[in-house]
Formats: structure tokens, sequence, C-alpha cells
């Protein structure tokens, strides 16, 4: 690295929504001149010029000194470089630019001469004390100070920066002059007295050390704090907004008795999720969990599944099998997509939980089952119940817990945590360095509707980082249908004045919703409530061979 080449952007590390800034891996912080402005003020007010002029130079002496130090280590090409390296950290920290003086025009006594334009200190000076008659860029003459005793100065003979001009008293620009110490006359013995080396070694030793330790004591305690307060709860849970605290809540409670949970909300709102909270946190966690889409396999084939057959039960059984109650053994078995269990199947499924045991089918023997149920549901069972579709005696007796998980648009303060948690999984995934989701893209994510709830915005972010060519998730690489208005994919295409016909809503609405499936049509039929084949036929119609 060349001295010249060295960035801001090189030297600061801060996580995208702020907390611990570093600068050249030291803690910094963004505090505004003013606020040091004031300070100045106060100083002045309260002890003196010359006393408050003593503390802000050692205050700027001991940053020039630690920020040589740190500098020292940097992997500049030519290894000198940190030497000359002062002028150019004061510049990138804002304090003041920097520019060399020639040598021609040099004071013949100077180690180093430099203009120094757009002072901070003066600045803040004169609009807080008023025109000086002396110079009053302190810090800034503490902090080259100390940085240039570090690179060439001894301990019998540090180097001290004055100022031949100042803004702070009239002039057009600061100019500072760096001499070795034993250079000076009387003109310096301001400084000479601020910075009694004896004193400094000392102050500056004990601050190295004291800052070491700090360091050290702060890592540790950051680590545990942010143990204590993660991202996430412990159950892996994004739980920001209320109704989902509330439902997380009221998981944990249920997960302690062993009675069966009904979870209800829409596709992809996190159901399993919970189903999983209550199992873990339950004396069954070291159990399995057993999950089973209830909507995703037909009816004889689901009997089989949930009460296992025997061999030559019905055709194609060619072997005994277990069925899922028992592979939950100890465990919890995690019925989703209730809802769609035909009234055969409830009329068993009612059986075996009034009973607590199981037959196989094409099987005689009772087989007593340990299972916890946790149904989940995305249809109003109560609404089903009333329509002849559903068996009230099963709903009360898996209803006995019944939580609601709040759609993604009713939990808005959820959406950002969220989209940030799969930024970091489809950063992981593309192997991009994304940090952030600009403003822009973060409100379109807050405007939308979310129909596919939390799946939609995984899949969502997932395919902006796939097409994100920078740091941060721009507005414009999100999907279409979060960036344009609420009209639908298909339909948005239309010229303005005209209407999309039904047949481009219809496409629009059916394309996004298998979106939110992932593609699967089995699910993404059960959602538009038609038949898998209908579902075919219209993908057919809509995309001709
Ligand atoms: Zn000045």
């Amino acid at each position: 690295m060349r001295l010249d080449d060295l960035r801001l952007s090189d030297l600061l590390k801060f996580p995208p929504d702020g907390g611990v800034i570093r600068f050249a891996d030291r803690r910094a912080l963004i505090v505004d001149a003013d606020a040091l402005g004031t300070l100045r003020h106060e100083l002045v007010d309260l002890l003196g010029f010359g006393a408050a002029r003593a503390i802000l130079t050692r205050m700027g002496f001991a940053h020039g000194w630690h920020t040589a130090g740190a500098n020292r280590e940097l992997p500049f090409t030519d290894p000198q470089d940190w030497r000359r390296a002062g002028g150019r950290f004061h510049r990138l920290q804002g304090q003041v630019d920097f520019r060399p003086v020639p040598p021609e025009d040099r004071d013949p006594l100077a180690l180093a001469e430099a203009l120094w334009p757009d002072s901070y200190e003066a600045e803040q000076h004169l609009q807080l004390l008023g025109r000086s008659t002396e110079p009053v860029c302190w810090t800034l003459c503490g902090f080259a100070s100390g940085y240039l005793s570090r690179a060439f100065g001894s301990r019998d003979d540090p180097v001290f920066c004055l100022e031949s001009r100042c803004v702070g008293k009239g002039d057009a620009v600061c100019r500072m002059v760096a001499r070795r110490a034993s250079e000076w006359g009387p003109e310096a013995a301001h400084l000479a007295d601020a910075l009694n080396h004896r004193h400094l070694d000392h102050v500056l030793d004990f601050a190295a050390e004291a800052l070491r330790s700090t360091e050290a004591k702060l890592e540790r305690s950051r680590r545990a704090l942010a143990r204590a307060v993660p991202d996430t709860d412990p159950s892996g849970c994004i739980a920001f907004s209320e109704p989902m605290k509330r439902a997380l809540g009221l998981a944990r409670q249920a997960a302690a008795v062993d009675v069966p949970v009904l979870i209800e909300g829409e596709s992809g709102a996190g159901k399993e999720r919970l189903a999983r909270v209550v199992h873990d946190e339950s004396p069954r966690a070291a159990g399995p969990f057993v999950p089973v889409n209830a909507g995703a396999i037909a009816g004889t084939l689901l009997e089989s599944e949930l009460f296992g057959h025997k061999r030559g039960a019905f055709t194609g059984a060619d072997r005994d099998r277990v069925g899922l109650f028992e592979a939950a053994s100890g465990g919890t078995l995690f019925l989703d997509e209730m809802g769609e269990l035909p009234l055969d199947v409830q009329v068993k499924l009612l059986r075996v939980l009034q009973e607590g045991e199981v037959r196989r089918l094409g099987e005689n023997v009772a087989r007593s089952i340990d299972a916890r149920i946790v149904a989940a549901t995305n249809r109003d069972l109560e609404a089903a119940i009333a329509a002849g579709r559903f068996r009230d005696d099963l709903f009360y007796r898996l209803a006995v817990v019944r939580i609601r998980v709040a759609p993604l648009r009713e939990r808005k303060d959820d959406i950002l945590p969220l989209a940030r948690h799969f930024l970091g999984l489809a950063r992981e995934r593309t192997r991009k360095r994304l940090h952030d989701i600009a403003p822009a893209a973060a409100n379109r994510l807050l405007a939308y509707g979310w129909p596919g709830n939390v799946r939609e915005l995984q899949n969502a972010i997932l395919r902006a980082a796939v097409v994100a060519e920078h740091g941060t998730l721009e507005e414009t690489d999100l999907p279409e249908e979060l960036r344009g208005t609420a009209v639908p994919r298909r339909a948005a295409a239309t010229a303005p004045g005209t209407f999309a016909t039904l047949e481009e809503v219809e496409r629009a609405h059916v394309e996004r919703v298998l979106d939110a499936h992932e593609g699967h049509r089995a699910a993404a039929a059960k959602a538009l409530g038609i038949s898998p084949a209908t579902l075919y036929r219209k993908l057919r119609r809509f995309h001709p061979k």
C-alpha cells in the first residue's frame, strides 16, 4: 500500500446499522465539530486560555502518538511511510486538510512544514470565542507534535509543532512548522510546559497500557452482549413485532404442557418454525420432530404414512411399514395443512387420538402411541366445520391451545429483521459481499403486501442477492412485483389507459403464487384452491409449447 493510496474506506470498519465503529482498528466516534467547539468554549471559560490550550494540546499529542504507533503496523510499500503518514491521517479524519510546503519555502530549521487549510479548530474557535491574538489550532498542533515525536523524535528531544499563521488569529490559512524541541526558542515555552515529557511519558505509558486492557475487556463484553442480545430469539424465530412476540410467548407456554397445539396462519407465515419451538422447548426435545404435510399426500397413501401398514395390506405394500405416529414416539408429530385432511382420514385420526393407540393398515395389533400432536392449518377450520368439511370433535381435540401466526403484512416490524437475516443466508449462498439493504429497497419491502409471507420474502431476498452488483441491495435488484405499483407483473406491461385482460391478471396471479411456493405446483394449486391438474392446464395455456 502506498501512502497516497490510503483511503478512508480502507481504514473505517463499521456495522451498517451503527454500533462500534473502528478507524485504523481503534474505536472511533462520530462527534460533530460543534460539540468539540462547545467543550473548548467551556474549558476556556472555566480554566482560562492557557490551561485550556494545555489540556487540548495534550489531548492532541496523545492522539498523534497513538496514531503513529498504530500506523507502524500498516502494510506500506515503503516501510518508512508510516513516519510521513500523520498529515494524511489528519486529512482522512476530517480534522484539517494538509499540503506540504516545498523545501525551498521552508523554515531552515524545520523538520516539516505544512499548510493547513480548513482547520475545524480555527473554525470552531472563531465561531464560539471570536478572533484570537494567538494561534488556536491546539489539538492539531498537539496531534502533529505527538505523531512526529514518535516518528522522528527521541525521549530527550521530542518534536514540537507550532503555527506560524492561523485562521483563528485572522490569517488566510494555517501554517504549521515542526522543529525538534531543542531548535525552538521561548515561542514554544507553552508547548514545553504542556508537553513536559517526563509527565507525558508517564501519561502515555499509562494510557497505552490502559488502552490495551480496556480494549480486551471491551471485546469480551461485546461478545457477551452479542450472546445476550442476538438478532434473533434463541429459538431462531425473528420476533420483533407484537403479534409474533405474543405467538412465540404462547408457543413457549404450550411447550411446557403436553397438550395438542393448533397453529393457524397463512402459507409461508412460519407455522412450522413455531411448531419447532413447541417441540424444542418441551420435555420431548430430545425425541424426534416428525413433520408431515397432509395436503401433499393423497388419501390412502396418507393413511399408510400416518398409521403404517402390514405387508400385503394393499397393492404395492410389499413390506411392513412403520407409520409416522410410531416414528414420532417420544417426540412431536407435526401435521401441516390439517384442513386438507379427507373426512375418512379425519375419523381414523380422531380414533387414534381418543384411544392413544394406532393400528397399522392390514393389522389387528394395537400399538400405543406416545407422540405429541402439533397441527397447523392455513384454512379457517371453523368455516370448514360449518361447511361440513371438517369434524368438530377432531377440531376440539387438536385445538387445546390455539396459536395464530399473523401474516407478514400484519407484522411489519419483522420484515426488515427477517430481510437482513435472509440477506445473511443469501450472502453465504451467493458468496457475494452483501452487507446492507438500501433505504429505497427497504421501503419497498415494507410497502409490499407479501401474499406468500416469510417464504416469499426469503425468495425475494435470494433473487435480489443473485442480481445485486454492489455491497448493498438496491431497489433495482428487487423482483419486479415489489418495485412496480400494486399492478401484477404481466398486467403492468399493459399501456397506460388500457386494462389488463382477465387472463393476464389470472396469469400474473398464478405466477406469483407459484413463485411464493418456490415453483411447487401441488402447493400452489392448494393455495389457489384448484386441483393440480387444473393448474397444469392453466400453465400449459400460459406457456404453449
Ligand atoms: Zn490554525
